[in-house]
């Protein structure tokens, strides 16, 4: 189906979200955050931005009635394609299995970030973890990223940095983790990747894409020997903040052209994610 509106321009679809807000978006009903959660492996997948069965996009649901924390998770050993709304995992906050329909279990290792950011953020609905070349390259440089263009302007004094201790498995680097994200929304893991936090899955699916394109544009531009020429500061703080609004918008809005518009690829090149 295509979309009833005219699709807006890319200044005013795309954005970073600025600060976080203090109160929680209120979460979508458990359908629609498993479908959306399954459209996020996909188009990372399709995208090329998976690295095999390691690293992980959570979601977080309404807390059970005992008011127990649940979060989604893919099931360990599925590659990101063949996420499906109802083989996702759900856990609790320790990575332990409260209902696994296809049994495979998670990598509740690999939980343990994503459960550190989503207890210290309640206004994460969604963490999004990537190993991508271009990501790891940006957050193996001393530099991080520059704001060289519009798409890395949006992160313009956004970015959280946290430095590599090794796998990441160790409850005091977690804390740590939690401190240096503070109240921002993406982080690059020093000489690993990168991590974003969206209020909803599509959120966090459109930072991660603009993200990725910022590394890219950043690893090409600066390897053609020429001389990069960054925004200067007071500019690349007036496009991160012209981003962010718009994206409060989108998230305050019911419509969302962006993400149909991703839900549609993923029909077309990636269906069945959301049976
Ligand atoms: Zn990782």
């Amino acid at each position: 189906m295509m979309p009833s509106q005219v699709t807006p321009k890319p200044e005013e679809t795309m954005s970073l979200g600025g600060s976080s807000p203090a109160t929680p978006r209120r979460l979508k009903g458990e359908d629609e955050i498993r479908r959306d959660l399954a459209a996020a492996y996909r188009i990372i997948a399709l995208k090329g931005m998976d690295d095999g069965i390691y690293t992980h996009i959570s979601a977080r649901l309404a807390d059970g009635p005992s008011g127990q924390k649940r979060f989604l998770l893919n099931s360990f050993g599925l590659t990101f394609d063949e996420v499906t709304a109802s083989n996702l995992v759900t856990v609790d906050e320790s990575g332990s299995i409260l209902d696994d329909p296809y049994g495979s279990g998670v990598n509740a290792a690999g939980f343990t970030i994503h459960s550190a950011v989503h207890m210290a953020r309640h206004d994460a609905a969604c963490v999004l973890h990537t190993h991508t070349v271009a990501g790891v390259a940006t957050s193996s440089v001393k530099e991080g990223l520059l704001p060289l263009n519009q798409w890395s302007a949006q992160f313009h004094g956004a970015i959280a940095y946290h430095g590599y201790e090794g796998i990441a498995l160790d409850l005091e680097e977690r804390a740590r983790i939690v401190a240096d994200l503070g109240t921002l929304n993406v982080m690059m893991l020093r000489n690993h990747g990168t991590l974003v936090c969206g209020q909803s899955v599509a959120e966090a699916v459109k930072l991660a894409l603009n993200l990725e394109r910022s590394c890219r544009a950043q690893v090409a531009a600066l390897s053609m020997g020429l001389t990069p020429d960054p925004l200067p500061e007071d500019l690349a703080a007036h496009t991160a903040q012209q981003y962010a609004r718009a994206y409060e918008r989108t998230e305050a809005s019911d419509s969302d052209p962006e993400w149909d518009a991703i839900l549609r690829l993923i029909d077309r090149q990636a269906p069945g994610y959301d049976i």
